[in-house]
């Protein structure tokens, strides 16, 4: 398996419970490095670029004042097979039917509030990297 990155948010409800580092550990924990990591307060604009596909659902629009209502971390992942490592150490969408030890059945509130988001393949984790981050920015 090859060395791979991915793209995580660490969402609004986990950075207002001060849970940034425990978040964080778990994605260690599972085997990825974090190779770049900011903290910013998205706008409207940019957080309805980033889910732009999701703009017919009936939910976008919570979905997007959920996710310009505090700080995020964005993030970038490194490591063996990191899309397929970092959304097994997620959890599923909705927390109830998330595995044990997983984050969003740890730590997550609600399926809108799920603490995390993370790239579901390459092709959209190399977008949603640019989305956030210049070359520069990343040392892996
Ligand atoms: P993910 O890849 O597991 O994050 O799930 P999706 O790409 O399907 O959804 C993107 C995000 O939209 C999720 O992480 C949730 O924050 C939110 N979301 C998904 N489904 C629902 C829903 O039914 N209601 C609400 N309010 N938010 C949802």
């Amino acid at each position: 398996m090859a060395t791979t990155r991915t793209f995580s948010i660490i969402k609004p409800d986990a950075t207002r419970r001060n849970l940034t580092g425990a978040v964080t550990k778990m994605l260690e924990d599972a085997g990825l490095r974090v190779v770049a990591s900011k903290r910013i307060q998205m706008t409207q604009e940019q957080a309805e670029g980033f889910y732009a596909v999701h703009r017919e659902r009936p939910f976008f629009g919570d979905l997007v004042s959920f996710m310009i209502s505090g700080p995020v971390v964005v993030q970038v992942l490194e490591g063996e097979d990191a899309v397929a490592t970092n959304r097994k150490v997620m959890g599923a969408t909705n927390p109830a039917n998330a595995d044990a030890g997983t984050i969003r059945k740890e730590l997550a509130e609600s399926i809108e509030a799920n603490s995390v988001h993370g790239s579901d393949s390459e092709e959209n984790a190399a977008i949603e990297i640019a989305y956030f981050f210049k070359p520069e920015e990343i040392v892996g």
